[in-house]
């Protein structure tokens, strides 16, 4: 395809629609949780770990992964920590304002039928993908740990929901390591690659699933390759 269809092709053809903005919450200092309605029903809800291409601005392109979403919207984590335009854009638009997406796009999903416990590695919105993943090794019976890391306790997103998860469900773990938490903070603390020191039986015992900012990204794929994990059990969606 020429460059030019291509381009014809994304603003014209390829599935898209236009949202509305429902709700608009702050968590914390650095992440807006954005609810989007579609304009009618689908049949299922977006898949879990896919992204859509909000056109911020009306023109502006930027992805975002859909944390929750229902038959007739969704709910996306913006990060707006960096103040570029796409975080702008959801940070301050108003409640009906109208956003073209393009999508949901489907590339990180859930591998089913591996047999191993999963360890979901976040940082900030970057958990965003596995508020839904992390329910599904628990109803195949699998351990699953999620591992956010994040500067304060203020910045977790959907603490109570993961939180309620493992009071409910012994095989679930919630592990919250704040890198500048208060003295109050009584949870772990550093990045979460330090909560891995000698551990490395369980990373290759283990589905690794990794989303957020590109230092994490990197720091735990270099703690997984010291560790010997095979590239076959690791996971990665990247932001940046
Ligand atoms: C598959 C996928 C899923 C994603 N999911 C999410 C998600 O769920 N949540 C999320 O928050 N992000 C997500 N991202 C990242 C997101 O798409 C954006 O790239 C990110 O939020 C930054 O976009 P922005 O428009 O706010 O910043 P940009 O405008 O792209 O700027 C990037 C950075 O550069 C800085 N910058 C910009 N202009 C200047 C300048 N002139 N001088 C100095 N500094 C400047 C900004 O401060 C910002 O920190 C995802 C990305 C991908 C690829």
């Amino acid at each position: 395809m020429s460059f030019f269809k291509t381009i014809k092709h994304w603003f014209t053809e390829a599935p898209h629609f236009e949202g509305t903005i429902t709700a608009s919450e702050r968590i914390g200092a650095r992440i807006q949780k954005v609810t989007i309605s579609l304009p009618a029903p689908v049949a299922v809800p977006f898949p879990v770990g896919c992204f859509v291409q909000a056109m911020t601005w009306g023109v502006i392109p930027r992805a975002y992964s859909v944390a929750t979403a229902t038959t007739t919207s969704f709910t996306l984590l913006v990060s707006f920590s960096g103040m570029g335009a796409g975080s702008r854009f959801f940070a301050e638009a108003p409640i009906g304002t109208k956003v073209t997406c393009y999508g949901p796009f489907d590339d990180f999903p859930y591998h089913a039928g591996t047999g191993r416990t999963k360890i979901f590695f976040a940082t900030s919105t970057g958990v965003a993908p596995f508020r839904r993943m992390v329910e599904i090794p628990l109803k195949e019976g699998f351990e699953t740990a999620l591992f956010l890391g994040t500067p304060k306790e203020a910045d977790i997103a959907f603490k109570k929901e993961f939180e309620d998860l493992e009071r409910a469900n012994p095989l679930f773990h919630f592990i919250p390591v704040l890198s500048a938490g208060d003295t109050t903070w009584k949870g772990a603390r550093g990045y979460v690659t330090d909560q891995f020191k000698g551990r490395g039986d369980l990373l290759r015992e283990s589905d690794i699933y990794i989303c957020g900012v590109p230092m994490m990204t990197a720091g735990v794929l270099a703690m997984l390759k010291k560790e010997g994990v095979p590239e076959s059990q690791i996971f990665v969606q990247k932001f940046g």
